[in-house]
């Protein structure tokens, strides 16, 4: 057994209240919070949940900004979804595996990928994260089939196809089903709202009707701002959903956005009314919840999965509030250590 302390102003629990003190862990757990006087001014948070991701299309960062949403992205013939055809397998995992550890340098401890290209294209996510402690899920797409490989369904929306066959074998395979909605328009929403989805992505468009629903049926939705900014599909109403709903952030394409998830924390800060609490809870204890996951807090009995930020960096030091700091201000370079321990089959 190795126990090992950590020192600093410690987030604890899902209100995120700071604890001076010691953090001890031992055999990959929180064991304990200590509240003393320590001398480290490290800021100790949950490592973050990245909800929603594409990492395929690291192979074309910055591609196509000029066409329309639809004609960058849209399945099959979206210039995405051309360049991903056309990628040689070991190129595409490779610009997927430096993208995963872009995240785990920015404190990510998870991400949940929509990955396209079947059974293949789950195969090759896994390929991508071997060897890296980031936990990266891969939601497959195609037919349902793929909800054997995959750690959940990620469809493209409820335009494309019904997707009732992939719902009913997700649900059959105790594996999470997630839609795009709401995204260029509220069209394809309640059809999506109509597969009970475990959660939606974007929901730009959710009119009240839709609210309702989401809040009828407690369904979570993964909002990504920076992505909606960049398409110039409009920007969700993220205050609606969160108080109807638990809302997570994602970043989306990396096509389109790096997948950091302070800068996703920054920009829905800054563009919403909501508390700094608020978005640090959706990138991480609302993900947790949402995906069911064990880790997105700090408390004893949890994995010890966490960011270490330098709270007297050039950048941070002097700051207020350690939430505001992390979330309105923290970049890459605060960072002192991101700790991802496994997680026990138990948890
Ligand atoms: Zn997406």
């Amino acid at each position: 057994m190795t126990e090992w302390t950590i020192e600093g102003t410690i987030l604890t629990g899902t209100e995120f209240e700071p604890v001076e003190g010691r953090l001890v862990i031992e055999d990959n757990r929180i064991t304990s919070i200590e509240e003393t006087t320590v001398s480290s001014s490290t800021i100790v948070a949950p490592a973050f949940i990245n909800a929603h991701t594409h990492i395929g299309d690291s192979i074309a960062k910055e591609a196509g900004l000029e066409l329309s949403l639809e004609a960058l992205v849209a399945p099959p013939d979206g210039l995405k979804h051309r360049l991903l055809a056309e990628a040689e397998p070991s190129t595409l995992v490779g610009a997927m595996r430096r993208s995963l550890r872009f995240m785990e340098l920015e404190g990510i401890g998870a991400c949940y990928d929509f990955r396209e290209g079947g059974i293949e294209g789950v195969e090759r996510l896994r390929e991508a994260a071997d060897g890296l402690t980031i936990d990266a899920n891969a939601f497959g797409r195609g037919d349902a089939g793929v909800i054997a490989y995959a750690d959940g369904y990620g469809a493209s929306g409820a335009a494309d196809e019904r997707f009732a066959s992939q719902r009913l074998a997700a649900r059959g395979a105790d594996k999470p089903f997630g839609i795009h909605a709401g995204e260029v328009d509220s069209g394809d929403i309640n059809p999506a709202l109509d597969l009970d989805p475990d959660f939606l992505v974007h929901m730009v468009h959710a009119e009240e009707i839709h609210l309702e629903r989401v809040e009828d049926a407690q369904i979570p939705v993964v909002c990504c701002p920076r992505s909606n900014l960049v398409t110039d599909v409009g920007l969700p109403p993220v205050e609606a959903l969160a108080a109807r709903t638990s809302v997570a952030l994602g970043t989306d394409n990396v096509m389109i956005n790096n997948p950091s998830m302070l800068r996703e924390m920054e920009f829905t800060s800054k563009l919403f009314d909501v508390t700094p609490k608020e978005v640090l809870a959706m990138a991480t204890t609302n993900a947790a919840s949402m995906l069911d996951r064990p880790d997105g807090y700090l408390a004893a009995g949890r994995p010890a999965r966490m960011v270490l930020i330098d709270g007297d960096s050039d950048n941070l030091s002097g700051y207020v509030d350690p939430v505001s700091a992390i979330v309105r201000r923290a970049c890459r370079t605060d960072i002192e250590e991101v700790i991802l321990s496994p997680i026990e089959p138990e948890d």
